[in-house]
């Protein structure tokens, strides 16, 4: 069963779980986000959580946050940690039985979530975690790195939604969208919660 985690509105991040692709992406831009992003995160003294690989971007941002003196956790299903190469210079690396409690752990270990580029798995991880705010399972921040506007289109969609009437906008304004890593701190710390879905 998930655990309902009750964030403290407003609150100071202390850990930002990064979802991000296991491979680099053909344009510089996006090895050069991924650095940015773990230099910022390490200089605001803010713990990165996230898979634990060191493949791709996944690699990149943890190497950079280590790098600028930043405390980094990852969190690796038995099963993929010799596929995904498991960094070796973590300050914890965490094995867990299977996918679903690394999300688990992820979503609890972290106080707000960041999307870099990547492919289905980073997708399908942010808008799980994007997907329990909307149900109150937590009131944690939602953001898409938008490096190189890599999400355009993807945000376009979501667009989409609110306006054929699948998602009420207010679900929409959880999201922060932003090419800057410091704007996205800055603006998870203001970040207020929705209602509840169904309340
Ligand atoms: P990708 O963005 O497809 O390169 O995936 C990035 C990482 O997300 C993968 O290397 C996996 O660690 C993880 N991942 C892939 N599929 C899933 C999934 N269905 N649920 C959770 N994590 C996943």
């Amino acid at each position: 069963m998930r655990s309902e985690t009750h964030y403290i509105q407003g609150a100071t991040m202390r850990s930002i779980a990064v979802y991000c692709g296991s491979k680099m992406g053909h344009h510089p831009a996006f090895e050069q986000g991924a650095r940015d992003l773990g230099q910022c995160l390490a200089q605001q003294g803010i713990r990165l959580v996230y898979g634990g690989g060191n493949v791709g971007l996944m690699g990149a941002v943890a190497s950079q946050a280590l790098a600028a003196g930043g405390e980094v956790v990852g969190v690796m299903p038995q099963a993929l940690k010799d596929r995904e190469i498991a960094h070796t210079g973590l300050s914890e690396l965490i094995v867990v039985p299977d996918i679903h409690q690394r999300k688990q752990a992820m979503a609890d270990l972290a106080d707000g979530f960041i999307a870099m580029p990547g492919g289905a798995g980073t997708l399908e991880e942010i808008f799980e975690v994007w997907t329990w705010g909307q149900l109150g399972y937590h009131g944690k921040p939602c953001a898409f790195y938008n490096v190189n506007g890599y999400f355009d289109t993807l945000l376009a969609f979501v667009d989409q939604m609110v306006s054929a009437g699948f998602m009420s906008g207010e679900y929409r304004e959880m999201l922060t969208i932003s090419a800057d890593p410091a704007r996205i701190v800055s603006a998870f710390e203001d970040y207020q919660p929705p209602r509840k879905k169904w309340s």
